[in-house]
C-alpha cells in the first residue's frame, strides 16, 4: 500500500511529529518499568510502596496509550495507530499507509 503525499507538507511534517512524539511517550513508559522496579527494590521499598509505584505506573501507561490512540493521521485525518477496537502501534498509518518517516524523504 502507497501513498500520495499531496498534503501541505508543513501539515504532514507537524502531524507526523506529534504522532512520532506520542509514540516515545508510550514506549518510555513501557521501557521505563524494568529500572524503575530496579530503583524501587534497590531502595528496599515496602510492598505496600511498590503497589503505589504500579498503580501509578498503569494509570501513566493507560494515559500512554490513550495519547498514542487518539492521536490523528496528517493524511487521511483518521486514528493513526487504531482501526476500530484494534491499537497497532506500527510504523504506518493503519488506514492509508502513510508512514511515520514520509517527511523525512525529501
Ligand atoms: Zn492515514
Amino acid at each position: 500500500m502507497t501513498v500520495e503525499v499531496d498534503i501541505d507538507p508543513d501539515i504532514l511534517r507537524q502531524g507526523l511529529t506529534k504522532i512520532r512524539k506520542r509514540r516515545w511517550i508510550l514506549w518510555a513508559t513501557i521501557l521505563i518499568y524494568v529500572p524503575g522496579l530496579i530503583i524501587a527494590l534497590e531502595m528496599e521499598a515496602s510492598s505496600g510502596t511498590l503497589g503505589k509505584l504500579f498503580a501509578i505506573w498503569i494509570i501513566l501507561l493507560c494515559v500512554a496509550v490513550g495519547l498514542a490512540t487518539v492521536v490523528k493521521c496528517p493524511g487521511c485525518g483518521n486514528t493513526y495507530h487504531t482501526n476500530g477496537p484494534t491499537f497497532l502501534p506500527v510504523r504506518r498509518c493503519v488506514h492509508c499507509g502513510l508512514h511515520l518517516n514520509a517527511d523525512k524523504k525529501n
